[in-house]
């Protein structure tokens, strides 16, 4: 837009100029000489009264202002001998009466009467300026009268045309109208468009004041007469009283909104709205007002209305205010133009090409230069609008990715970088949705020493610690079959979560984990390794605890409770891994009623032992029983592990140990009557170690039964004696050296501390079950196997192999040198009686071998 504008004003510029000094042939056109005569308002006299009146007196110009007179000028100008000669041009259009007379010889031989206050129709030839046609003459005796009375300024620019050549003239000037008002048009109609697309009253009020001054200029030369009321000369009259006030008017409250001048002058602001009331008030009085005065006091407002809007563009602009510049710069042109127009109308300037046209090219500059103010703010205001919409998707994408690091960091633990238990307990809940029958392991594992790390290191090392745990069980679970994937953050990949600072968790596929009973321990086992870090083994004492799904909880929070509660059991306590069960879970209502239960069955002997044999592998005998509590007459079954952590947590598992062990010498007994010498092994809790009276009653009772001394193994774990070892130390070494032997039971289940081991008063050592199970097929299983067999061997200790089902392991135990081994390969754990026929049936078929 801008560079098509620059290049119309270029135009503009040179056709004004070529019309300016455009050099007029001398045969086409004459500057009359003029007589003229002025007569008092009222005074009417005819044509021929005028021809014979001595009151001529000479004109020094072709182009007479008479300014603002109600008097009636007659002007007598000699038509030249001139055969080209054929036009009279009055280049004026406001002129309410103008009486055209043609005197041949000095008789009146034509007559026209014409003016504003006709209708244009009635005009000899249509134009907007006054053309008088008449025949050419030769004689040089011919004159032209002309009588004219006006309202406004009486302002009579006489040429002497040759038709042709006036058209060709005018045709110029023409275009050059035709240019000006495309531009004020073009720029009206473009601003228009802005406005309806913009809704910015600016624009509009550009468009209205664009639109007051085209119709001023309009009015001014005639074109508006000619073009838009020809038929109304009332309207013609009166048109200059109203586009005038309505013109500044507008253009005053567009400088004001173009200005912003309520926020950058609020004084100028009040002055302009003054002097719009002053202004609308002139349109209003105008109307009642007769011409002349009603115009000269339009006038009067304009020119102080168009100082002010000339000042208050530099004012601004000294200011520092942006797009004053434009605005004082456009308001220069069009003031200028305005002033030179109105001292013309005044009479102050003479009629030439700057005074006639200087308001139209005053205003063609200022509609220009606007317009360019116009659209560069449009442009700012869209510059401004896109920066302002980056800003806003900037700060819609920094708000974003916060958002997204938000629900990250919501979802991650900030120091081991692991989904947290916000984000551990939804993926367990989408699991447990998705495939509600599946059973899925919740894996707690918490750090039990890390306090004391901490105390031990400081924060900064036990957070370097913790984040090395972290990482290194995540890598361990990751080996787990069964493990399920906790998704992927920043390349990596999560099967640990961070429940909280010293907790992790993890779930699996339980049934395939089941059937991989020893990656499980091997994993329990790396879990529950001493982190290395800077060279010191540092033990975490890891303790895993596990929920199942669906049986232990349908919802990701009990199970994950569920599995808390397993891991702060004395079982995770003691053997590291624990599987949470509702007598177990001190926190169940159910339990309640089984501790109450329990206890009634201690007092009622509703509890029962039942023995599993143990055989020596060299001679083949059955040297041993092991006791196993059982609970009898139940509706719902309990285990043996159930019962004693039941008992442990409620303090039952004194009353309940001792009962074991004065049912065992009984069942001894009983054993002994029927022929069979065996041990008895009896299972002891940890928490009875911690008895004060422990050892004194034991040794009352073993006295008091002299038969049984030394008979009576008391089994304990290595694990559950790490949970107060020196205590437990002392215990077990005051009841060996009352001579009770110890045995190891559950070795290679946990973490293994020989040299804790080591100082144990121990007999025996019984490698747990989940060593033996796959013997024959693990040849890593059976390299731990045969070590720990050697390594006991050279330690002193017997070594007893649990849970051997197959002959094959027992062969193969049999041929690592193992002493003992238990199991259902043997018979599962009987009632005594059941013991006693299963004893007597073996002690047959031995015989039956030996004589058969
Ligand atoms: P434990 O001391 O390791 O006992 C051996 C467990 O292995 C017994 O489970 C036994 O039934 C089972 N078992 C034996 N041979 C096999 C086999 O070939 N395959 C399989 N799969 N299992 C076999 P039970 O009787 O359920 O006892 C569980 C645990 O409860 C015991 O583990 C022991 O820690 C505890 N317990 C049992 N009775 C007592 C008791 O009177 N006092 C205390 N303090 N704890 C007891
Ligand atoms: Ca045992
Ligand atoms: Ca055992």
């Amino acid at each position: 837009m801008t560079r098509f504008q620059r290049s119309r004003s270029l135009a503009v510029l040179t056709l004004l100029l070529s019309l300016a000094f455009s050099c007029r042939g001398a045969e086409t056109f004459r500057f009359p000489d003029v007589e003229f005569m002025r007569l008092a308002p009222g005074v009417q006299i005819s044509a021929e009264e005028a021809l014979t009146s001595s009151d001529w007196q000479p004109l020094e110009t072709s182009s007479p202002n008479f300014g603002y007179t109600l008097d009636t000028v007659w002007f007598r100008l000699n038509v030249p001998a001139d055969r080209q000669i054929d036009l009279l041009e009055i280049a004026y259009s406001q002129l309410d009466h103008v009486a055209f007379y043609v005197v041949d010889n000095g008789k009146l031989t034509e007559a026209i009467i014409t003016g504003d206050r006709y209708p244009f129709t009635q005009r000899p030839i249509l134009n907007r300026h006054f053309l008088f046609p008449f025949s050419p003459d030769t004689s040089g005796n011919r004159k032209i009268l002309l009588e004219i009375r006006t309202e406004g300024t009486l302002q009579v620019p006489m040429t002497l045309w040759n038709t042709q050549a006036f058209f060709e003239h005018a045709s110029v000037e023409e275009q050059l109208h035709a240019v000006y008002y495309g531009i004020l048009i073009s720029v009206i109609f473009f601003n228009l468009f802005v406005f309806l697309a913009l809704r910015e009253p600016v624009y509009l009020l550009y468009v209205l004041s664009t639109f007051g001054y085209l119709l001023i200029i309009g009015n001014m030369n005639g074109t508006a007469f000619q073009l838009i009321w020809p038929g109304s000369p009332e309207i013609q009259n009166r048109a200059m009283l109203f586009t005038v006030p309505l013109a500044v008017i507008f253009t005053l409250l567009f400088s004001r909104s173009f200005l912003r001048l309520k926020q950058t002058g609020p004084l100028l602001n009040r002055v302009v709205l003054g002097f719009v009331t002053l202004n609308a008030a002139m349109v209003v009085i105008t109307g009642i007002l007769e011409y002349s005065t009603a115009m000269r006091l339009i006038v009067a407002m304009a020119i102080p209305s168009t100082l002010l809007l000339t000042v208050i563009g530099p004012l601004q602009w000294f200011r520092g205010k942006p797009q004053a510049g434009y605005y004082t710069m456009a308001w220069g042109a069009l003031s200028l133009g305005s002033a030179i127009t109105a001292a013309n109308k005044y009479g102050l300037l003479p009629n030439n090409f700057i005074t006639t046209y200087g308001m139209e090219i005053g205003s063609a500059f200022e509609v220009i230069l606007l317009a360019l103010a116009l659209a560069a703010r449009l442009y700012q205001e869209r510059q401004d609008k896109v920066e302002a919409r980056e800003a806003e998707l900037a700060a819609m994408a920094a708000r974003r990715s916060a958002e997204l690091k938000l629900i990250e960091s919501a979802l991650h633990n900030p120091l081991t970088g692991l989904p947290n238990r916000a984000s551990f307990e939804m993926q367990v809940s989408d699991l447990i949705r998705q495939s509600p029958k599946t059973r899925h392991g919740i894996v707690v594992i918490h750090l039990n020493n890390l306090q004391s790390v901490t105390k031990t290191l400081g924060h900064q090392n036990s957070d370097r610690i913790l984040e090395l745990a972290s990482r290194n069980m995540n890598a361990i679970m990751r080996e787990l079959p069964g493990i399920i994937s906790l998704g992927q953050h920043n390349g990596r990949n999560f099967f640990l979560a961070s429940l909280d600072s010293e907790t992790f968790a993890c779930v699996v596929d339980a049934s395939v984990a089941e059937s991989a009973r020893r990656a499980v321990v091997h994993a329990v086992d790396a879990v529950r390794s001493p982190i290395d870090y800077l060279g010191m083994q540092v033990p975490l004492n890891a303790q895993v605890g596990v929920a199942i799904s669906p049986v232990n909880g349908t919802d990701s929070t009990s199970l994950i409770r569920r599995a808390v509660i397993a891991e702060g059991s004395d079982r995770a306590r003691e053997r590291g891994i624990a599987y949470y069960k509702p007598s177990r879970d001190s926190y169940s209502a159910g339990r309640l009623t089984m501790v109450s239960e329990l206890q009634q069955a201690l007092a009622n002997d509703g509890l029962k032992l039942h023995v599993q044999p143990k055989l020596d592998l060299k001679t083949g005998r059955i040297t041993g029983m092991e006791a196993l509590i059982r609970w009898p007459g139940r509706d719902q079954p309990v285990g043996a592990d159930e019962i004693i952590v039941l008992a442990e947590q409620t303090g039952l598992i004194k009353p309940l140990t001792r009962w074991v062990l004065e049912q065992s010498l009984q069942l001894r007994s009983c054993l002994l009557e029927t022929g069979h010498v065996v041990d008895l092994s009896v299972n002891i809790s940890p928490n009875n170690l911690r008895e004060p009276d422990f050892p004194l009653f034991v040794k009352r009772l073993m006295s008091a039964h002299p038969q049984h001394s030394g008979a009576i193994i008391f089994e304990v774990t290595e694990t559950s004696m790490m949970q107060d070892p020196v205590n437990a130390l002392k215990t077990l070494n005051s009841l060996a050296n009352a001579g009770i032997p110890v045995s190891i039971d559950d070795f290679g289940s946990g973490y293994s501390s020989l040299s804790y081991i080591k100082q144990l008063p121990a007999s025996e050592i019984k490698i747990d079950r989940s060593l033996i199970t796959d013997l024959a097929t693990r040849e890593e299983d059976r390299v731990i196997v045969q070590t720990t067999i050697d390594m006991c061997h050279s330690l002193g200790y017997l070594v007893v192999a649990e849970g051997v089902e197959h002959e094959v392991t027992a062969n193969m135990l049999k041929d690592m040198g193992c002493d003992m081994i238990q199991g259902y390969l043997l018979s599962r754990p009987l009632p005594l009686e059941d013991m006693l026929i299963w004893l007597a049936e073996r002690r047959k078929a031995a015989l039956q071998q030996v004589s058969g």
